[in-house]
C-alpha cells in the first residue's frame, strides 16, 4: 500500500482492506473519498471543505491514479466560455460562468505572489470567425442574447485583423467573447490542490475542528474495497467512470478521445502571436499559451477506449492531417510553426437532453444495489465542457454530500437516472 502525497496520516498497517486507516468511522467524524483529481474532483474537494460545519473534524482522501490532472482534465485545451458553438446560451450558464471564474480566482490565489510560474489564466478573450452564411446568421441571432458578464461582440475583417494580425474571416464577420478566458489545465489544477490545503490550514487554525485531505495516487478498482470507510464516496473518474465493475454498462455515457497538438513559432522567426490576442475557436481551436507557444485541437475519435495521455507518432501524424487545415483556413501563418508535441484524452459525454448535453451527478446507491452504509454519488459525463461546469456543480455535490440530500441537486442533472439504460 502507498503512503498518501503529502499525507501526515500513515495507513494503518493492520487493514484488511487495502484503503483502511487507522481511524474507525464515527459520527463526530466526516470522512469523504473523492475518487479522481480533475476538475470534477478538485472542485468537489474544494466545496467540500469550504462549505464543511466549521465545528466538524473532517477526513477527505482523494484517490487518482495518476495523480493531479492525470485524465481529460491534464490536457484539455483549456478554453472557457459560456456558450454553444452556435453561440447559445447553454444550461443554466450565468450560474456555471460565475463559478467558474470564482474558482480560477481561488486557484490563482492560493499561489505565492511574486512567483515566477507562467500564468494560469490568459484572459485575452476568445474569437469565432464565421465560417459560412449559414453559421454567421445563426451566430448573430443568438449573440444578442449573450450574457452580460461574458458578451458577444459582432467584428468585421478590419475588427478581426486589429486583435489577431492574418486572421481571416471568409465572411467579414467574427464573434468576439471579450471576457472568455484560456486556462492552462495542469497549472490551474495544481494551484487548485494548493488552494485546498491552504484551506485546510486555515480553517484547523481557527482551532473549531481538524480538517484533513490526503491525496493518495492509487487506483480504485471496486467501490466496494472503500465500504465502511467513508460516510460518502463521489466518483469523479470522467470517462473511466464506467470501468467501475458496479458501474459498468450503467452510466449513459460515450467515449470520445481528442488529440491536442503544441506548436511554438521558431526562434528564427518573427511574427509573435499578439500579446493581447484572443484565442481563436473553428473547426479546429487554437488556445494560446503565449506569443510563441499554442494548443491547436482536437480530434474526435468517437468509442476509443484509449484513455493514455500519451500520443503514438502514428496518432500525432493523423491528427496533423486532421487539424492543421482547419487551423490555417483561419489563421494561415501556423503552417510555419514548429510542432513539438501532442498529448491526449478520452472524453466522457453525455446524453442530449432537452436542455443540451448535461453532466450526470447524484447519488448512484440505487445503481450499485446492495444495502451500503456508505453513500456513493457520480459526478460525471462533463463532456466538452468540464470547465464550465465544474464549479458550480462541485459546489452543488459537495452541499448534497454534506447534508446527505440529492434534491439539492436540480433535476436536469439527476434525470439520468430516471431514463431506462
Ligand atoms: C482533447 C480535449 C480537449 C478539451 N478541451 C476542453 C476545453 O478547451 N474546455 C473545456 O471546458 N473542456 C475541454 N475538454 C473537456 C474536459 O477536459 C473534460 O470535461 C474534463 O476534463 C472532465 O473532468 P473530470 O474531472 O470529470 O475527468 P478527468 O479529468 O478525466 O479526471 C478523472 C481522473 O480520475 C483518475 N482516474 C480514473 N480512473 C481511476 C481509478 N480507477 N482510480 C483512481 N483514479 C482514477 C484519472 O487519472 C483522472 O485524473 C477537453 C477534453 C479533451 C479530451
Amino acid at each position: 500500500m502507498r503512503t498518501p502525497v503529502g499525507s501526515a496520516l500513515t495507513p494503518s498497517p493492520s487493514s484488511s482492506s487495502p484503503y483502511l486507516f487507522s481511524h474507525s468511522l464515527s459520527p463526530s467524524r466526516l470522512r469523504y473519498a473523492v475518487l479522481g483529481a480533475g476538475f470534477a474532483g478538485l472542485s468537489v474537494a474544494y466545496h467540500l471543505l469550504k462549505q464543511c460545519p466549521k465545528d466538524s473534524n473532517l477526513r477527505i482522501d482523494v484517490f487518482d491514479g495518476v495523480g493531479i490532472g492525470g485524465g481529460a482534465s491534464g490536457v484539455s485545451g483549456g478554453l472557457l466560455h459560456p456558450y454553444s458553438p452556435k453561440a447559445k446560451l447553454l444550461w443554466r450558464a450565468a450560474e456555471c460562468w460565475d463559478e467558474a471564474l470564482r474558482l480560477l480566482n481561488v486557484a490563482e490565489a492560493a499561489v505565492p505572489p511574486n512567483s515566477d510560474d507562467a500564468p494560469i489564466v490568459r484572459r485575452r478573450g476568445i474569437l469565432r470567425p464565421a465560417l459560412s452564411m449559414k453559421n454567421m446568421m445563426v451566430l448573430k441571432d443568438n449573440a444578442q442574447n449573450g450574457l452580460a458578464s461574458c458578451r458577444i461582440e459582432t467584428i468585421d475583417e478590419d475588427g478581426a485583423q486589429n486583435l489577431v494580425p492574418g486572421i481571416c474571416s471568409p465572411f467579414n464577420t467574427s464573434f468576439y467573447m471579450p471576457e472568455a478566458v484560456n486556462v492552462h489545465p495542469q497549472r490551474y489544477l495544481d494551484a487548485l490542490f494548493l488552494a485546498c490545503q491552504t484551506l485546510v490550514k486555515e480553517l484547523c487554525a481557527s482551532g473549531l475542528g481538524v480538517k484533513e485531505l490526503h491525496l493518495h495516487k492509487d487506483s480504485i478498482h471496486k467501490l466496494l474495497d472503500l465500504e465502511g470507510e467513508y460516510q460518502a464516496v463521489i466518483v469523479c473518474l470522467g470517462a473511466k467512470a464506467d470501468l467501475l465493475p458496479e458501474l459498468s454498462g450503467r452510466l449513459p455515457l460515450r467515449t470520445c478521445r481528442g488529440v491536442v497538438a503544441h506548436l511554438q513559432l521558431p526562434d528564427n522567426m518573427g511574427g509573435e502571436y499578439p500579446g493581447f490576442g484572443p484565442s481563436i475557436l473553428s473547426d479546429a481551436w487554437l488556445a494560446v499559451q503565449g506569443p510563441r507557444s499554442l494548443y491547436m485541437g482536437s480530434t474526435w475519435e468517437w468509442k476509443s477506449r484509449n484513455s493514455s495521455s500519451n500520443v503514438s507518432a502514428d496518432e500525432a501524424t493523423e491528427a496533423l492531417k486532421e487539424l492543421l487545415p482547419k487551423a490555417c483556413s483561419i489563421y494561415p501563418v501556423v503552417k510555419d510553426w514548429t510542432f513539438i508535441g501532442a498529448k491526449a484524452g478520452l472524453r466522457a459525454m453525455p446524453p442530449l437532453t432537452p436542455h443540451g448535453s448535461l453532466p450526470l451527478l447524484g447519488c448512484v446507491n440505487n445503481i450499485i444495489g446492495q444495502n451500503q452504509t456508505c453513500k456513493y454519488w457520480l459526478f460525471g459525463g462533463l463532456g466538452s465542457r468540464g470547465l464550465l461546469y465544474h464549479g458550480w456543480l462541485g459546489k452543488l455535490m459537495a452541499q448534497a454530500v454534506l447534508s446527505c440530500n440529492e434534491e439539492l441537486i436540480p433535476y436536469e442533472l439527476t434525470s439520468w437516472k430516471r431514463t431506462k439504460q
